[in-house]
């Protein structure tokens, strides 16, 4: 049996990350049997599905790097074919034609919360002769469930799960005006699309117990289950806006890698021994059902930014330049010439191993770009008093014949200068460090005035002594 697994978003909002996760477990199962990954758009709330929320869907896996098998499905694309499975349950005898009107459903909810019992459909249409339906009238289609015995789902998380199926009501399959429910759609859509194993949140659990009565109805195999529990916030209640960001959108803004959203959804709701920092090729080695935890997992920001910053070290420094260049075009203040980029693609070795965040990393790589005359920081405009100045003139002079321009020849100037005048090497950094970037912060000082160039460390020097 080849396994097929599927990634099944509704496009009417942005990719939560309790999405993302459900995406990437489906497609590290898929990966790890060497099985397929398939994305099906399920928009059939026309009124609620947008164009951009498939974009982002699109944008957001790819990001990811969670690449799906052949074409997506479009849900809406399939309404006929739903229809007619309703009308084969019907042929079968496995479904009715309720015309129950909306004022009765209500009053029969009513009734029901009087007598303190849950809201469910009371049967009227489901014994009733057809021949007493009144004529023209709308009606819905119904599932006849089973209202003896129980439903059972050998969930590969959450163990087996049972209901009795006199706690379930007949479940519309076809609402009046013809259009399918969610239930029906994902069983037909499931089945047709040979889906071996469903992962998705527990909060699916209910609707399982549902679907699984279609698949018998039908006379289908039913696919394996399994449910992750959900994401919570840090305090343990549910994600929500109060807690920082939610969607992949807000991640990727924030300043996060792929990799290592990847790799920390991953590590909350599943785990190998005490495996943190797992590459793809481990994750679909090692990626199988019995990592997965039983309870809600609690989003931690800190441990993501922290594996972040692990991730950010070993990435590519011309990829994190051009991203860093990308985030700097929002600041007005940055030139973003070729000459720029190069000297920030020179700063990366350094700049990545302070920041844990693309946005941290852009902030820091900013100076390399800022026009003349720099703003100080206070602490900056402190370290430039007259001390500060006497160090910039002299130092400027030996930088000034320095032949070639390099790291190590810098680095014996420096030296060589800190000596004649009895200084400590930080007092002849400290000033050039506030002069190359109005503040006190910046990568190793040689490899800040390499990348800079020697005409740009003159011109900087220049500009603190002449303002
Ligand atoms: N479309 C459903 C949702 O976005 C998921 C359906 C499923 O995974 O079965 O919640």
């Amino acid at each position: 049996m080849k396994i097929r697994t599927r990634f099944a978003p509704s496009p009417t909002g942005l990719l939560h990350i309790g999405n993302a996760r459900a995406a990437l477990f489906n497609y590290l199962y898929a990966r790890h049997h060497g099985g397929e990954f398939v994305l099906r758009i399920e928009d059939t709330d026309r009124e609620r599905s947008t164009q951009h929320a498939v974009d982002v869907i699109f944008d957001g896996l790819k990001w990811m790097g969670l690449d799906w098998d052949g074409e997506p499905v479009f849900q809406s694309t399939r309404q006929a074919r739903h229809a007619e499975v309703v009308q084969q349950l019907l042929e079968k005898g496995q479904a009715y034609r309720c015309y129950s009107t909306p004022e009765e459903l209500a009053a029969m909810r009513e009734k029901a919360r009087a007598e303190k019992r849950p809201p469910r459909y009371d049967g009227t249409w489901r014994d009733r002769d057809p021949s007493e339906a009144p004529e023209g009238a709308p009606f819905a289609i119904r599932l006849k469930a089973p209202q003896e015995g129980e439903t059972i789902i050998h969930d590969h998380v959450q163990g087996d799960v049972r209901v009795a199926n006199s706690e379930m009501d007949d479940l519309i399959l076809l609402r009046s005006d013809g259009t399918p429910t969610y239930l029906l759609a994902v069983v037909v859509d499931d089945h047709d699309m040979e889906i071996t194993h469903v992962m998705r949140g527990d909060d699916h659990l209910t609707n399982t117990f549902r679907q699984a009565m279609i698949y018998r109805a039908m006379g289908w195999d039913l696919p394996e289950f399994a449910h992750l529990p959900l994401i919570h916030g840090p305090d343990g209640a549910k994600l929500s806006k109060r807690h920082g960001a939610q969607s992949v959108v807000d991640f990727r803004e924030a300043g996060f890698l792929p990799e290592a959203l990847d790799n920390y959804l991953l590590r909350l709701g599943w785990g190998h021994g005490d495996a943190e920092v797992l590459s793809r090729e481990e994750q679909i080695k090692l990626f199988d059902f019995d990592g997965i935890g039983q309870s809600p997992s609690r989003m931690d920001y800190v441990k993501l930014t922290h594996l972040n910053g692990i991730w950010m070290r070993q990435a590519d420094d011309e990829r994190l330049t051009n991203d860093v260049m990308e985030r700097l075009a929002k600041h007005d203040d940055v030139e973003l010439t070729e000459t720029v980029r190069k000297r920030i693609l020179t700063l990366m070795p350094g700049l990545k191993e302070r920041a844990k965040t693309l946005i941290e990393l852009s902030d820091n790589a900013a100076f390399a770009g800022l026009r003349l005359p720099l703003s100080l920081t206070p602490k900056a405009e402190k370290i430039l008093d007259e001390n500060g100045r006497t160090v910039l003139r002299g130092i400027s002079e030996k930088l000034a014949t320095l032949e070639p321009f390099t790291a190590e020849n810098i680095d014996t100037a420096l030296r060589s200068y800190a000596q004649e005048h009895d200084l400590k090497l930080g007092a002849v950094a400290q000033p050039l460090r506030a002069a190359m970037t109005g503040t006190t912060t910046s990568p190793g000082i040689d490899l800040t005035l390499l990348a800079l160039g020697k005409d740009e460390v003159l011109a900087r020097i220049r500009s603190v002594l002449e303002s």
